[in-house]
């Protein structure tokens, strides 16, 4: 498909950009351009491929998106390879998890290759928009919805597929502390629903329990499967890892209600180079207790793109709180991220083939 480039009427000048990135946080600092390309069943598909300004967007209020949800996202990062070129990770994973979404929430497929060469649009318009901080990257959101006008309940015929770009810092400004979890009685998903699509709706669905957390004092929540409740699941936005004394690392399988991290997918081939056995089984709360009382259990990490690699230090239950390792991160914890970090900022050898290096 051919992209057209519209001309940019007012760039953000030059100071007030730099400004902006010399401490960008995470989330706020948008960049100047977005892509746009739109999609009608009855019209042959997609269409009208745009790079442009990035703007308001105008909706019917009936656009389906605003009253069933029909909506998915993917998060990915570019970095800065050292010699200067930008870079994405895995691109093509998340081209494809984008249409596992989608064929949950009834949505058309996007082209891999068209979702891939969207993102490196983006990219190579803002690269100035990179942040010059130690650990920053420039955050993509590309992301779909439903824009069909109508109120019946089936799947809209028009949407439209988005990605922005917003300029992130170092997640965490020093060092990598370890978070705390709070166990919600809320679920996050059940079996058959929409756990492993990640689509806006499993988010807000997660906010009471997020606010929770943080109202008793914790960093994030923890989800249990839903049919049980003892079964481990992920976080609100990120998977779980196991470490043990004796060099096995577990993580929950992939049985439709947690979300499938290609952070979680990439740990695993990396921790297996490093002679683990890494097996994907369930995990009680329970036992997870018991393990961390009787030393057996060394490490717990959460990981996802944002955070990359994120320890965990304590954990509350039904029976109080409960302290895994020292309560800070583990050695395991901090290697395995500063290999996944290398690789991803190209420090440390791509041996899979995942970075992909754009321009
Ligand atoms: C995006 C996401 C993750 C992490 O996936 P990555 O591909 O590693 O960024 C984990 N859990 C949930 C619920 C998510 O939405």
């Amino acid at each position: 498909m051919e992209f057209a480039h519209l001309p940019h009427p007012a760039l953000t000048p030059h100071d007030v950009r730099t400004t902006a990135i010399a401490n960008p946080g995470f989330g706020t600092v948008f960049t100047d351009h977005m892509v746009s390309i739109d999609y009608d069943e009855e019209n042959g598909g997609w269409y009208s491929a745009t790079l442009g300004p990035r703007m308001p967007i105008s909706l019917d209020p009936a656009a389906a998106v605003l009253h069933y949800a029909q909506e998915i996202f993917e998060g990915m990062k570019a970095y800065r390879l050292p010699d200067g070129a930008m870079a994405l990770f895995r691109p093509d994973a998340n081209a494809h998890r984008f249409n596992a979404s989608a064929d949950r929430l009834a949505m058309p497929h996007l082209p891999e290759d068209l979702f891939i060469e969207a993102v490196r649009r983006l990219v190579m318009a803002d690269s100035e928009w990179f942040p010059p901080v130690e650990g920053g990257s420039l955050y993509l959101r590309p992301f779909m919805f439903a824009t069909e006008a109508f109120l019946g309940v089936r799947p809209a015929k028009q949407y439209k597929f988005l990605v922005i770009a917003s300029a992130a810092g170092n997640y965490f400004k020093s060092g990598v502390p370890a978070v705390s979890l709070w166990t919600s009685e809320y679920t996050r998903a059940a079996p058959g629903g929409t756990g492993a699509a990640k689509c806006g709706g499993n988010y807000a669905a997660s906010l009471v329990p997020t606010g929770q957390a943080f109202a008793n004092g914790y960093d994030q929540v923890l989800f249990l499967d839903a049919v049980e409740r003892k079964w481990v699941e992920e976080l609100g936005g990120m998977n779980l890892f196991f470490v043990f004394d004796d060099g096995r690392v577990i993580t929950p399988p992939l049985t439709g209600t947690i979300l499938p991290g290609i952070t979680r997918d990439s740990l695993i081939t990396l921790l297996r180079e490093e002679g683990l056995e890494v097996a994907e089984e369930r995990y009680s709360i329970d036992q997870w207790r018991e393990d961390a009382g009787t030393g057996r259990l060394l490490e717990t990490f959460a990981c996802g793109t944002a955070a990359v690699v994120t320890p965990v230090g304590k954990v509350s239950g039904k029976d109080g709180e409960f302290v895994i390792g020292s309560g800070g991160p583990g050695q395991l914890t901090s290697r395995i991220r500063e290999r996944l970090v290398g690789i991803q900022r190209g420090t440390i050898a791509d041996t899979h083939g995942w970075v992909m290096r754009l321009g």
